[in-house]
């Protein structure tokens, strides 16, 4: 028979959603803020044992109930509505799918060839240098089928590592992938992969936080 003392304290006793997939949006989403990004405690303090409350550092508030609730950062005092894990993790899944076909980029682009997903990182043998672009990037030939690929756009792009704090201020802030572009002065394209590149790290340092326990 089930009785109320079965459902977990700790389930009840959350005051943020649980992550999803290791994704956590429910932070200070001030760039400024000593807390940017540093998830806060997601428990209520009602009935927790003090040996598991980190001290010196500001929990912030939740207030409101179900779908309305907002978590005020305890440093910089800054609100924001608490979002759905899950809802973010689909959202930039079904994104991703959609610009997010071509498999590795450093490879043979000819659709039909053996090497079209061959990195060269992986596989120097299955390529020839094959003179440089007027650009001045390096060029190279796939030697099955001696279609040439470049890579010196790529990689000129991800030197503007500085916009992936603004990327990922705005994403969690929900303002659309045209307006990112507007502030930041990326493309879409780009834009999508500072979503990967931050979804990436987001991951790693979940996975760090997790492991050190
Ligand atoms: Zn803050
Ligand atoms: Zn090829």
């Amino acid at each position: 028979m089930l009785t109320p003392a079965i459902i977990s304290p700790q389930d009840s006793q959350r005051r943020l959603p649980f992550p999803k997939h290791g994704i956590d949006v429910n932070f200070c989403r001030n760039p400024q803020c000593d807390l940017f990004a540093e998830p806060p405690d997601p428990f209520k303090k009602l009935g927790r044992p003090k040996g598991n409350t980190k001290p010196n550092y500001p929990r912030g508030k939740v207030i409101g109930s179900g779908d309305e609730k907002t978590f005020t950062c305890g440093a910089c005092g800054q609100s924001s509505i608490v979002k759905n894990n899950g809802a973010v993790v689909d959202e930039y899944r079904r994104l991703r799918k959609r610009f997010q076909q071509e498999g590795p980029r450093d490879c043979c682009p000819a659709d039909a060839c053996a090497n079209r997903n061959k990195p060269l990182s992986q596989h120097p043998e299955l390529y020839r240098k094959s003179g440089r672009t007027a650009k001045g990037a390096q060029r190279w030939k796939c030697k099955t089928c001696l279609t040439s690929f470049s890579l010196g756009s790529r990689i000129r792009r991800q030197h503007r590592s500085n916009a992936n704090r603004d990327v990922l201020w705005m994403i969690t802030n929900g303002l659309p992938i045209s307006k990112i572009g507007d502030f930041t002065g990326l493309c879409p394209r780009d834009v999508y992969r500072k979503i990967d590149f931050i979804y990436d790290r987001v991951i790693d340092h979940t996975a760090n936080r997790e492991g050190s326990f």
